[in-house]
């Protein structure tokens, strides 16, 4: 192959990791790299909860593209993709179109709201920086409103939050540090101020260790959150939630929803016409898809199965990271045609924030962290990725150092 040309697109986990590897083991005599993306800054999609609730500014999220990538290596183009037509080797984008020889997809997620009416048009979603940032104005703007009208809007103080999984249950412990902070700000008696949590298992963090989800709901619990749990979010308005519960429909006043309950691929799969499985792209073992040789898949938008329990791998950054090695690999042995590797995911835990001071986790052999030791853990991987993503600079920039509080 002839100087060919790599597209990646998405600068999220996966894509990041990819470009920064490529540009460290290919010469610029032996590609193109571009990467494409919406934005010129890469975010850390796993700290969104916390610039929503507003425990964190989004510029300790966000960091700029140019300052990780090597500009005389890779360029860069700040650009909306719009579709990849695989049969001719094209990436069309809302300004622009590329050609590429080989190309790596790694768009990213969407929120996925199964048709329950009215969601899409009125819940919120934690999906990017824009969207994180405008869940925090919003709750401020209501917070500052609540005493400048004649009559008081207790929906303006009602928080809900659709889904009890991971993302929902990491925005409640931001939400439960940030409220008290909030009605000292705006003379709002804490006692009216209700988050509530909706989740359609009989328990939140489905799947997970009963002892740690006791935990968690006590840790919760105890800073003022609410959980309905075995109901069903039926509707969703500009004004409130309808649930079910037991066959009985129950409405909250709310001015505030938050949809934190499911996630799907960048529909720019499906629209652009890959073979998918729900919207994702079911990948072979060296990460390409199984209909095109020269497109490989990473992160949210690529399906690996677990051999094992028969399903698939949930969509993580620890995932999205891990492929990257390998498709950077994948990627160069294409090039000079030489050995692929295959990916075997490898899970070294997970860590879920209850806040800014507490935390549950299962590490290493099944090994159960909970409060402040998970907590460090939690920020121990959020400094490692940052170490790896930019080295010693980029981790003393952005790096979470405030272990023991
Ligand atoms: C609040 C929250 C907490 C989470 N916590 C954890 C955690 O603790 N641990 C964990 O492992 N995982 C966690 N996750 C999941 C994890 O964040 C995702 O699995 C991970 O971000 C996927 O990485 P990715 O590279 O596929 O995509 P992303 O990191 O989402 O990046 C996609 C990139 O593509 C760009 N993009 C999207 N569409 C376009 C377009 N049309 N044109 C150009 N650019 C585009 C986006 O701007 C973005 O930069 C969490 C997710 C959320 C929302």
């Amino acid at each position: 192959m002839n100087k060919p040309n790599i597209v990646i697109l998405g600068a999220g986990y996966g894509g990041m990791m990819t470009t920064v590897k490529l540009q460290k083991s290919l010469g610029s005599n032996e590609a193109n790299i571009t990467l494409v993306n919406m934005n010129d800054y890469h975010y850390q999609t796993t700290w969104l909860h916390e610039n929503a609730a507003g425990t964190l500014h989004h510029d300790r999220t966000r960091i700029q593209i140019n300052s990780v990538i090597d500009i005389n290596k890779v360029n860069f183009i700040k650009d909306k993709v719009i579709s990849v037509k695989p049969e001719e080797k094209l990436v069309k984008m809302e300004n622009n179109q590329l050609h590429y020889d080989i190309l790596v997809i790694g768009l990213g997620f969407e929120a996925a709201t199964f048709g329950i009416p009215g969601l899409a048009e009125n819940a919120f979603t934690i999906g990017d920086i824009n969207r994180a940032r405008l869940i925090r104005e919003h709750i401020d703007y209501n917070f500052a409103l609540y005493h400048n009208e004649n009559t008081k809007k207790q929906a303006r103080l009602n928080i809900v939050v659709g889904g009890g999984g991971f993302t929902g249950v990491e925005f409640l412990g931001e939400l439960a540090d940030r409220i008290p902070e909030l009605c000292k700000e705006y003379d709002i008696d804490k006692n009216l101020v209700r988050i509530i949590n909706i989740e359609g298992s009989p328990t939140i963090l489905p799947g997970f260790d009963p002892q740690l989800v006791e935990y968690a709901m006590n840790s919760l619990e105890s800073r003022g959150v609410e959980f309905i749990t075995g109901a069903l979010l039926k509707e969703c308005t500009a004004t409130s939630v309808v649930y079910e519960k037991n066959g009985k429909e129950v409405e909250i006043p709310t001015l505030t929803t938050v949809w934190a309950a499911g996630v799907r691929a960048n529909s720019i799969i499906e629209k652009s016409g890959f073979q998918n499985n729900r919207g994702k792209i079911e990948v072979q073992a060296d990460m390409r898809t199984p209909e095109y040789s020269d497109v490989f898949v990473i992160g949210d938008c690529a399906l690996i199965m677990n051999e094992e329990s028969g399903k698939p791998y949930p969509p993580t950054a620890q995932i999205a990271i891990q492929q990257s090695d390998i498709v950077a690999h994948n990627v160069k042995a294409l090039i000079h045609n030489t050995k692929m590797e295959t990916f075997e995911p490898n899970i070294l835990g997970t860590v879920a924030s209850l806040g800014s001071n507490d935390a549950i986790g299962v590490i290493l052999n099944n090994q159960k962290l909970l409060g402040w030791k998970a907590t460090v853990m939690k920020k121990i991987i959020d400094n490692r990725y940052l170490w790896k993503l930019g080295g010693f600079g980029l981790l003393m920039k952005k790096g979470k150092f405030n272990i023991f509080y």
